[in-house]
């Protein structure tokens, strides 16, 4: 017997209809490349979308074709996301902070007809055309006045003028929600990046999982300042969920040092963000070099890399910031845990309610996890022992884009490359990636434990820990740090504050000190480049 409901395809262009018609006059706040502040509202929003559909489909672009973009957040971007996809084609974001070789073979290997991009990338984009063999078009976003006169690029189009001249009368068409809508190539630290393509479904479901009460929170009376950038995992959905609940949307565009973020999130009165460590890292110096303090911003949703509890401590007590720890991938959307109590953790003291909000969190209603050992035996949930991560769910991918890399399931389940615990409630703790994982005399130390240690010290402002060849434990930790500016501490220092606070075999064998430390295009620590440039440390 089947259940006698409409059958309505859950799309992506539904989301911007829907903000139109019920939100229409809330705002969408973005800083420019330009320098200055735009504002209009999803009305607007909506009809510039309509506008880009009509256009594109009369450049020819086609159901399934890519349209890439190398653009910062912003209310092009934005537009772009929901004409592209909205229209049957696949939008490509791409991060403008890799190397052209690798933004070309990105843009290659997903066939990308067209490129938007913002016109402070017009020397990368330069750099990527020679290399680039299908894309027909390139398409700055900006006003006709600062369209390059002499660029080289072929079938330069100028964004606006392309809008100004395309009809706003255009329906938004119905076809199966399994379609691919978006496309992501992870940062790829091993091998040639691989693409997550995204399906409507997966897409839309991500989003409304991903206002929920525990997990991002979102609601209509909210100002939404995504950090995380709109080609990072598509600012890890905010740019489909926020318009769900008609909250305010404002864009840092290119501007994401600690003052400009500041000054936004205070003009603006922003209540929720979203980013990886690094970005607060800018944020919290800036505030405390200058003792100030927010006067609206509520609650920030921090993952991407392990968020160390000094940041999350600093931010609770010293700003009143609510921090919830979130963990995901690009390969789910990105969201798969986030970590707020339950009623039976209220009567916890104040240490231990702490501990547990250090880890990744709770499944989001959808997604399903397990440990295993390496036999593919699952592990029990018990807070302690530890295995890799299996995920599966609506919106975790069962293949890489043009199957690279052939089957990636495990019986059903997907392969994070995770290393982890699960307590008896269900809450995940990432004890390292596998490949980062240090293993003494056939044990296994967490690299990112001991990074969580040392960020608490005080003359400590970053700290990466990596394994080191040991002819006798096969490998030894060596902790890589970054003083506070004006600090002074030695390694003997640092190594004597793990006292009481880890077993002694976990304790770091040295200390060594850098300027700083090399982080990959979504900001998180490039582990691999680390071990490549200690490679020859002997340690003590
Ligand atoms: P990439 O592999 O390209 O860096 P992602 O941005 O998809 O891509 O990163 C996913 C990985 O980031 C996860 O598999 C995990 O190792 C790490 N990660 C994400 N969130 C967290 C978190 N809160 N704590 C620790 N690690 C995290």
């Amino acid at each position: 017997l089947m259940g006698q409901m409409m059958s309505q395809p859950l799309l992506i262009s539904s989301i911007i209809q829907h903000a139109d018609r019920y939100f229409g006059r809330n705002e969408i706040v973005s800083r420019r490349v330009e320098g200055d502040l735009h504002r209009y509202t999803y009305s607007d929003c909506h009809r510039r979308a309509r506008k880009l559909a009509n256009a594109l489909g009369a450049l020819g672009v086609g159901m399934g074709e890519r349209v890439a973009t190398l653009a910062w957040n912003g209310y092009r971007h934005m537009e772009a996301y929901y004409a592209v996809s909205g229209s049957g084609a696949v939008l490509h974001t791409i991060n403008p902070r890799l190397h052209p070789e690798l933004i070309a073979y990105i843009a290659n290997h997903a066939e990308d007809q067209y490129l938007l991009f913002d016109i402070c990338f017009l020397p990368l984009v330069e750099a990527v055309a020679p290399l680039a063999k299908t894309i027909k078009g390139y398409i700055a976003l900006c006003d006709p006045e600062l369209m390059p006169p002499d660029s080289k690029l072929p079938n330069l189009l100028c964004y606006e003028a392309l809008l100004e001249h395309s009809p706003d009368d255009y329906s938004w068409p119905l076809f199966d929600e399994n379609s691919a809508s978006s496309l992501c190539y992870t940062s790829g630290t091993t091998g040639n990046p691989k693409g997550a393509l995204y399906s409507h479904r997966s897409t839309v479901l991500h989003s409304l999982a991903s206002i929920m009460p525990d997990t991002m929170n979102i609601s209509g009376r909210d100002a939404v300042l995504p950090v995380v950038p709109m080609f990072h995992v598509n600012a890890w959905g905010l740019p489909y969920a926020v318009p769900i609940t008609g909250a305010k949307m404002v864009f840092p565009g290119p501007a994401l040092d600690g003052k400009s973020v500041y000054e936004l999130f205070e003009q603006e009165q922003v209540t929720i963000s979203a980013g990886v460590p690094t970005v607060w890292l800018g944020l919290l110096n800036y505030m405390e070099q200058n003792q100030l303090k927010f006067s609206s911003f509520k609650r920030t949703i921090i993952g991407g890399s392990a968020c160390p509890p000094a940041m999350m401590q600093a931010l609770r007590h010293r700003y009143g910031v609510e921090v919830v720890h979130a963990w995901g991938m690009t390969e789910m959307s990105p969201l798969g845990t986030s970590c707020c109590l339950q009623t039976r953790h209220l009567s916890l003291p104040a240490e231990q309610q702490e501990l547990l909000l250090q880890k990744q969190g709770h499944v989001i209603y959808g997604v399903d996890m397990k440990i295993v050992d390496d036999a593919g035996e699952e592990l029990p949930w018990d807070g302690e022992t530890y295995g890799n991560l299996l995920v599966k769910g609506p919106w975790v991918i069962d293949t890489y884009f043009k199957n690279e890399g052939g089957v990636v399931l495990q019986d059903g389940w997907f392969a994070t490359g995770d290393v982890a615990t699960i307590d008896a409630d269900g809450y995940m703790q990432i004890t390292d990636r596998s490949k980062d994982v240090i293993k003494s005399g056939g044990e296994w130390i967490s690299s990112i434990d001991l990074e969580n240690i040392v960020m608490a010290h005080p003359a400590v402002q970053m700290a990466a820990c990596i394994g080191i060849f040991h002819p006798k434990w096969d490998e030894r930790p060596l902790l890589v740090v970054v003083r506070k500016p004006g600090m002074e501490v030695d390694s003997a220092q640092l190594i004597k504050f793990f006292e009481g606070k880890v077993a002694k075999w976990w304790t770091p064998d040295d200390v060594t000190f850098v300027d700083a430390l090399p982080l990959g295009a979504t900001g998180k620590l490039l582990k691999n480049k680390l071990r490549e440039q200690f490679k020859e440390y002997v340690l003590p």
